[in-house]
């Protein structure tokens, strides 16, 4: 048997392999992040293939599942597999005595397994290029590894929306989202998205780290920073993405901001608000509801009884970029989470929460969206 992850996203350490009564079992490490910056620590990021054991019942430990960045994640927690890399499946994965155990009768040569179905580059460049013609492409600078940061614009409406994924580059859901969110968005016979590209400029930036997607990161992006920390002094050194969305944004102003990411532990959908914010106000909070509100109505996965307890405000929490745009530009301004296990409320033991699912809620989110933009337009 081999164990390889020598390509886009790939990531794990081979620690050794051993030939039990109970069949073969390998065992694993989950790796750090790979970035220039030996004191980054983040690590929960798996994607390996396993090849050479067809026939066979494999038993993978990922010895150091406790040592990772999010812990909480595990209990719970089913790895996915493919065979094809196109249907990928969750296959059954304990939380034991630290390490994660994956058991799986391997049913061909090649098998792929990951910590969410993955979004490769190769399907990033897809999108990008598949776009029909109302959005234009704008590269915003470069990463720091020198990849292009893409930006899309849809519409030609007074209202600015702005809409980024994957700061978190192991959070391959948002990007599957923002997929849904553009089909739909671009699709000339949908009139929820015809009526927001009237009403709207939507800027979308579908994948803020590139870098760390390509190298199979959780969190950091090539110089070790996490993104999603950045937001109130980004540098041209160890955070260009940040840098060059924010001035874009400093430059057109924003009426509505998503920031879309998964969440290693709750198995729901919800999002984080600015409600903590020195200055919200009852405005921001009346779009907050009204948004929610639409959203659960678009998409029962949707729901607002979980999530993040309300922290108290301090000054790091305008680190995060939907806290800096909520407070910078007085809008409204959300993050919006989903699992990496599954929707409890509506569980899919197969698939667990997908690369599918999160595109339909990128298709759902637009009915809020419109439902807001029409509330902006009262006000
Ligand atoms: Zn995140």
């Amino acid at each position: 048997m081999r164990i390889s992850s020598h390509f886009d996203g790939g990531a794990i350490e081979f620690v050794r392999q051993t030939a039990g009564a109970d069949g073969a079992w390998l065992e694993l490490d989950i790796r750090r992040d790979s970035t220039t910056d030996a004191a980054c620590d983040f690590r929960q990021w798996f994607y390996y293939r396993l090849e050479g054991a067809a026939g066979r019942t494999v038993r993978m430990v990922l010895r150091n599942a406790a040592a990772c960045t999010y812990p909480d994640g595990w209990p719970g927690y089913n790895a996915v597999a493919s065979y094809d890399r196109r249907r990928w499946f969750r296959v059954a994965t304990r939380y034991e005595n630290g390490a994660l155990i994956i058991d799986h009768r391997v049913e061909r040569d090649v098998a792929w397994y990951a910590y969410f179905e993955p979004y490769s580059w190769e399907r990033h460049m897809n999108l990008l290029g598949g776009l029909c013609r109302p959005a234009r492409l704008e590269d915003l600078g470069a990463t720091v590894d020198g990849r292009d940061l893409t930006m899309v614009t849809a519409g030609s409406g007074v209202r600015r929306v702005w809409i980024i994924g994957r700061q978190h580059p192991g959070e391959t859901m948002a990007e599957w989202f923002i997929e849904g969110m553009l089909q739909r968005l671009l699709d000339a016979a949908d009139p929820v998205g015809r009526s927001l590209l009237e009403a709207a400029t939507l800027r979308i930036v579908p994948n803020m780290n590139p870098d760390g997607s390509v190298r199979g990161n959780l969190r950091a992006n090539a110089a070790g920073a996490n993104l999603n920390r950045e937001w109130t002094a980004p540098s041209a050194q160890r955070s260009p993405e940040v840098l060059a969305v924010r001035e874009r944004m400093q430059h057109t102003g924003v009426d509505v901001f998503l920031d879309i990411h998964g969440d290693e532990a709750l198995p729901y959908v919800f999002v984080a608000g600015s409600e903590m914010l020195p200055g919200f106000t009852p405005r921001q909070q009346a779009l907050q509801s009204a948004f929610c509100e639409k959203l659960k109505e678009a998409s029962p996965d949707f729901q607002t009884v979980r999530g993040y307890p309300t922290g108290k405000y301090d000054a790091d929490a305008l680190k995060l970029a939907s806290k800096w745009v909520g407070h910078t530009f007085g809008c409204l301004s959300l993050t919006l989470e989903m699992p990496f296990k599954d929707n409890a409320n509506l569980p899919d033991p197969e698939a667990g929460w997908s690369g599918a699912r999160s595109a339909r809620l990128g298709a759902a989110v637009l009915v809020p969206l419109l439902a807001v933009l029409k509330e902006l337009a009262a006000a």
